[in-house]
């Protein structure tokens, strides 16, 4: 059986650490696909880049790119050694450097903005081809744009990923080593595209779905979920063990160490998905699997650039269909509703993208007043039969005194409370959670 092994941008941001991958990879003989982000910091010069173009400003682009350049040719002098490949590993960065400056001098499109951005775990696979070849290691690099792949609505295809990813494995069913891309894919066009910032948690969990992978692992810089986001709470301690169900809800509602979507491929296929973390492979991470483990509050995540939108009618008192007709209106747009509360004569709800509001906004004047409140930030209490968890509502509220809570969503999942705060309580919030919920 396959065993899936990602490692994100900061686990091959260095030549060192990118030599401690092959370490990690090679530490027993079991086949494996291994899944590569770009180094740490690449996609976000990449994202600069197609700014500066899609601005008009070549000059800043061009710098940008100079910049990145100098950075992996430094990469290569330390990733390895030999004359021969050091060559090699230039030739393969100038014809990716060469594309982006060609780029300079074309009109800037959408489609060009996404051949932009793969460029980061195209040149990082190569490159640690490229080291894997020097140290003597037998393995082959599988294009992802060969197999990997999303539909008209931007989700992946499953079943089309099976059959083309299955195939490229046994073409190569001889090699223990496969090495592929995270994060970039094709659309319904035929041409490149991603999965969408983070994306390469859901390469991997996608890969590990349609090989029937053993497990999924996903190796980082932290030793697991932890019960809070380590960037803003000082005290955070990692989760051992967490089920399926628990993780989605903690990645789409912002824990950053897992896209926000990808846990549902591993998921429907029963392939259990373990955190780890580079720079301490022993430590046991977290394991997330069918059970839940234990009962209770387990940890808490926020997501921000959240909008609240509030309907508010006498039309809706004792209306039917009402609720129908505004919630036509998101579909009509494509923009998902996270949380939603209703009382006799209003709805509210949020949403994370503002990029239909304005069409949303005027659709849904008929049908009311409509407030818009932006800049607010969604906290999701996570766990196991948390709605049943003693005292947890009385501990919630007492932790948040000083909160002004706008919306609260309870009792909709049973592994998930959810509340909407100003973005500017995010960190307050936070912090009280921690001591109130987990007395760290
Ligand atoms: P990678 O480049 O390996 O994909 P990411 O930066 O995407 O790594 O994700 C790891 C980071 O996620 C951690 O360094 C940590 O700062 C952040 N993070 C946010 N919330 C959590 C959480 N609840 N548990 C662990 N890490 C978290
Ligand atoms: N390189 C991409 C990003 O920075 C994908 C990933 O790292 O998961 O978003
Ligand atoms: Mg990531």
């Amino acid at each position: 059986m396959m065993k899936v092994m990602k490692f994100g941008g900061t686990s091959v941001g260095k030549p060192e650490r990118m030599h401690e991958v092959a370490k990690l990879i090679t530490r027993n003989a079991d086949s494996k696909i291994v899944v590569l982000s770009a180094l740490s910091g690449t996609t976000n010069s990449l994202v600069e880049i197609s700014n500066f173009l899609a601005h008009g400003n070549r000059e800043g682009a061009k710098n940008t790119i100079e910049k990145l350049h100098q950075h992996y040719k430094a990469f290569i002098q330390a990733l390895v050694q030999k004359e021969e490949n050091r060559k090699n590993a230039n030739q393969i960065i100038d014809e990716h450097f060469e594309f982006l400056n060609i780029i300079l001098r074309i009109s800037f499109s959408e489609a060009l903005n996404k051949d932009i951005l793969a460029q980061g775990e195209l040149m990082s696979t190569k490159l640690f081809c490229v080291y894997l070849t020097e140290i003597g290691v037998d393995h082959e690099l599988l294009p992802a744009l060969e197999f990997m792949s999303i539909d008209a609505n931007e989700e992946p295809q499953l079943g089309a990923i099976r059959i083309k990813l299955n195939d490229l494995i046994r073409k190569h069913a001889d090699k223990k080593i496969l090495v592929t891309q995270g994060y970039i894919c094709r659309n319904v066009r035929g041409e490149v595209d991603n999965l969408k910032r983070g994306g390469s948690d859901y390469t991997a969990s996608l890969i590990a779905a349609a090989s029937n992978a053993s497990v999924c692992e996903i190796w980082t810089d932290i030793d697991g979920m932890h019960n809070n986001d380590p960037r803003i709470v000082n005290k955070t301690v990692a989760i051992e063990q967490l089920s399926f169900d628990e993780a989605a809800e903690l990645a789409y509602f912002g824990a950053k160490i897992l896209h926000p979507t990808c846990i549902w491929p591993a998921q429907q296929e029963n392939v259990p998905v373990k955190l780890l973390n580079t720079m301490q492979p022993d430590a046991p991470g977290t394991v997330i699997t069918k059970e839940a483990g234990s009962v209770g509050v387990k940890a808490v995540a926020a997501k921000d650039g959240i909008i609240a939108i509030k309907i508010k009618s006498s039309r809706m008192l004792l209306a039917y269909g009402f609720l129908r007709k505004v919630f036509e209106v998101f579909e009509k747009y494509k923009t998902s509703i996270d949380m939603i509360t209703t009382s006799e004569v209003a709805v509210s709800v949020t949403i994370d993208s503002d990029l239909f509001l304005e069409d949303i906004v005027r659709e849904l004047e008929p049908f009311g007043t409509v407030d818009v409140d932006k800049g607010q930030t969604i906290v999701s209490i996570v766990g196991n039969e948390i709605a049943q968890t003693d005292h947890v509502l009385q501990k919630l509220f007492d932790a948040l005194n000083e909160v002004p809570v706008t919306m609260v969503s309870y009792g909709g999942s049973a592994h998930n409370i959810s509340l909407l705060v100003p973005q500017d309580y995010k960190t307050k919030t936070l912090q009280l959670l921690n001591a109130g919920l987990f007395g760290l």
